[in-house]
């Protein structure tokens, strides 16, 4: 790590992580200055969270091979090595992922005219009384 990578790495760590409302607003702030709200639309914003949950699902895929480099033969050795990437590498591509897409949410919720706090807000409200039952890896919901 580069001097200046380390004092940036240290001073990321020092500082207290700011509550979601608070980034929210910083977020907000930002597609302001970046012409977001006059330039865009909520679909070509939406193409956006796409873009960033298909990054995601490839860095979720490429830990996933890792997990199973030993257990499975058909595993695909050249793909792994030609990487370069640890599993530390590929953790802060799913950390980077997730961020951007709440980023992408919180602009698109802005586009029409909501806040991303109501609306997660309005969704735990409904799942919090929800019953169900996990199947294949997912909760499904009891009619
Ligand atoms: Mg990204």
């Amino acid at each position: 790590m580069r001097h200046f990578e380390e004092y940036f790495s240290k001073m990321i760590k020092n500082q207290k992580p700011m509550n979601y409302e608070k980034l929210s607003e910083l977020v907000l702030k930002w597609g302001e200055e970046k012409g977001i709200f006059t330039n865009s639309t909520p679909l070509r914003q939406l193409d956006k969270t796409q873009e960033e949950l298909n990054e995601t699902r490839e860095a979720l895929e490429k830990l996933l091979n890792m997990d199973e480099k030993n257990l499975q033969l058909e595993f695909d050795f050249v793909e792994y090595f030609d990487s370069g990437s640890d599993e530390e590498d590929i953790l802060m591509e799913v950390k980077d992922g997730i961020g951007d897409m709440i980023v992408t949410i919180i602009l698109l919720s802005k586009m029409v005219n909501m806040s991303s706090v109501d609306c997660l807000q309005a969704a735990y409200d409904v799942i919090k009384m929800r019953t169900g039952r996990m199947v294949d890896g997912q909760f499904v919901k009891d009619n």
